[in-house]
């Protein structure tokens, strides 16, 4: 890469440490080959005087960013556990065969490299790929020749989706029997016209919230009952409630890194209405004194990032964002930072760590980034399904917030429905619906008649639910009773044909390709994880693995520092709950299994065993 070009860049976006994935990412797309090469890199540590090895560091830790020449288009075909049970082998297959090309290699002419890649947040429409950053989704083998042919006529784009996702509102279920609340203003407001959002009652709350006192706003919050949609429910109003008072600069970090295999809501919520996460923002930095704002978005995530660049900008102009917004004596403006393909990045210190142009790994807690965040400043993080549920919070009330969902977890929730449905998308219900219900009503019954096995709630992260479970509500407290967890809403439902081996074969590939490895529990844990199930699934395990599988999980929950690492122990014992004996039978040398055969051919044959 040239030294202008370089230049130019670290020119155009910042000098400070910060802002190195933006400068990467740009010269990276400038490469032609989707490549930052040795070279490159250090001349950007020596521009910017970070030092190379942290450079590289950075580098290697992301997985949207390799060092080694690529192509001028990159297709990352999706592996995770909506796009793998909805047939993404098939896809594979297909572009290898289209193409020539196994995983991990380039078509002669340059123009292709096949990569797999974990969750794209395209669920509804699996299985989905991305060819550079444009996603296509509701693939089939037959399509593959025709979308990557009209590869060859085009000039790479900077990312436009596909299939039903064109409209994107096609992503949520078109069933009357909702409680659409977040969902309500989608098909009406029109997301790229600020006018569109303001003739709608946009701002109203705003308003309102800076006719408040900070204190005010915070126990409307706290009142509202509002937890945490990210997955960990923590409520709202306590955790703003937290961040440090004082007359140093403060924070309010939007946590879009979107990144648990199933969920899809935050990326339609941003698209489709990125002007009320901004004032859900803005009234977050008024009641806990922060004046900039950051939304940290997932690098694969290209439309929510531009639309939400065209909100802020449209923003700007009318005064809503930047000095005195509104006329009020409260200054706020808001910013985008861009991951680089990292699920950990979604625990808010690690996402903190990356927005400061570090590798994402977690910090220890204490201090928790209401003390101690973003630069060590109090910074107060929420995940974008919450900060979009206060504007109503202010307009309505907290007694008429509460007037949905369960007295503890109050409030309606996204569920993002995939797998073997006859309908799939976003629903918005009162908190606490049950797998009956989304089934049955929402999803409309499995497909082709089949019948259901098991419910993967929460993500990957999240637990297994058989039948027995049908009626338990899904909200933040009562699965946990069940040994699962309602985590960020993701309801993946498989059906019969699905074989509980090669279903958690694919899970514990994804811990293991997940883990940042920090800590050695979850760096060699995920490891003999996947490998005791890889055992299984080439039929050599006996009965005891399934044992040493729960007690290495077992071990991880106690001793890993993060939720990734404490986490793998759900799906695993949940799953044995219910399949324990296909485990047995997957003891026998001799029992067929193609599902496992196909996905030890498919993902772990040649040279990229993992
Ligand atoms: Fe990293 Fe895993 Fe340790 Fe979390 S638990 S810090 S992901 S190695």
């Amino acid at each position: 890469m040239k030294a202008e070009k370089i230049r130019k860049s670290i020119e155009k976006f910042g000098n400070d440490r910060e802002h190195l994935m933006l400068i990467l990412r740009d010269l990276e797309n400038a490469s032609g080959k989707n490549v930052l090469d040795i070279e490159t890199l250090e001349s950007v540590a020596a521009e910017m005087n970070i030092p190379e090895g942290a450079v590289a560091g950075f580098v290697d830790f992301y997985t949207m960013f390799k060092t080694k020449p690529r192509a001028k288009y990159v297709i990352r075909v999706c592996k995770s556990g909506p796009c793998h049970v909805m047939g993404s082998t098939t896809i594979f297959d297909a572009v290898q065969k289209h193409l020539g090309i196994g995983i991990g290699e380039t078509t002669r002419d340059g123009m292709f490299y096949l990569e797999k890649c974990e969750c794209l947040g395209v669920c509804s429409v699996a299985p989905a790929m991305m060819v550079n950053y444009d996603i296509h989704g509701n693939l089939t083998p037959k399509r593959i020749k025709d979308l990557l042919d009209s590869y060859k006529k085009k000039k790479p784009s900077a990312g436009e989706q596909c299939g039903k996702e064109v409209e994107g509102k096609a992503c949520i279920i078109n069933e009357p029997r909702q409680t659409k609340r977040l969902l309500d203003k989608i098909g009406v407001v029109d997301p790229l016209k600020i006018d569109s959002y303001l003739g709608n009652g946009g701002l109203d709350s705003l308003k309102k919230a800076l006719s408040m006192s900070p204190a005010d706003i915070i126990s409307e919050v706290k009142d509202s009952g509002l937890r945490g949609r990210g997955g960990a429910g923590f409520p709202a109003g306590m955790k703003w409630s937290f961040v440090t008072k004082g007359p140093m600069q403060k924070y309010v970090i939007c946590n879009a890194d979107e990144g648990e295999p199933g969920t899809f809501k935050d990326r339609i919520l941003m698209e489709e209405n990125p002007q009320l996460l901004i004032e859900g923002m803005a009234i977050c930095g008024y009641a806990i004194d922060a004046s900039i704002g950051y939304i940290y978005i997932r690098g694969e995530y290209r439309r929510s990032i531009e639309r939400l660049q065209a909100a802020i900008e449209q923003a700007r102009k009318k005064g809503i964002l930047g000095k005195n917004i509104m006329g009020s004596k409260f200054s706020f403006d808001v910013f985008i930072k861009e991951g680089g393909g990292a699920y950990v990045c979604g625990e808010e210190t690690s996402l903190i760590n990356s927005m400061e142009g570090k590798r994402g790994y977690p910090r220890f807690k204490p201090p928790f980034p209401g003390g101690a965040g973003y630069m060590r400043l109090p910074s107060n993080v929420n995940n974008v399904e919450t900060l979009m549920s206060v504007p109503m919070i202010i307009e309505k009330g907290a007694e008429w917030y509460r007037s949905a969902g369960p007295t503890n977890c109050s409030g309606t929730k996204l569920y993002c429905l995939s797998g073997k449905l006859n309908r799939t998308g976003l629903v918005e219900l009162p908190m606490g619906a049950t797998l009956k219900e989304i089934i049955d009503l929402h999803g409309k019954g499995i497909k082709k008649g089949k019948k259901f096995k098991f419910a993967h709630v929460g993500g990957s992260a999240g637990g297994i639910l058989g039948k027995d479970l049908m009626n338990l509500p899904l909200d933040i407290d009562q699965p946990i009773k069940q040994g699962v967890t309602l985590g960020s809403g993701v309801v993946l439902v498989c059906d019969e044909d699905t074989c509980a081996v090669d279903y958690l074969l694919q899970i514990l590939s994804f811990f293991e390709h997940e883990s940042c490895g920090q800590c050695v529990p979850c760096r060699v844990g995920t490891v003999q994880l996947h490998h005791l199930v890889k055992k299984f699934a080439m039929r050599t395990a006996n009965e005891s693995d399934i044992d040493l599988l729960i007690e290495k999980a077992t071990l991880m929950k106690k001793a890993s520092l993060c939720a990734l690492g404490q986490s793998p122990i759900m799906p695993i014992t949940t799953m044995l709950k219910y399949f324990r004996s296909e485990f047995v039978k997957h003891c026998k040398p001799d029992y067929k299994c193609a599902a496992c055969d196909t996905s030890l051919k498919r993902y772990y044959s040649g040279s990229h065993l993992h």
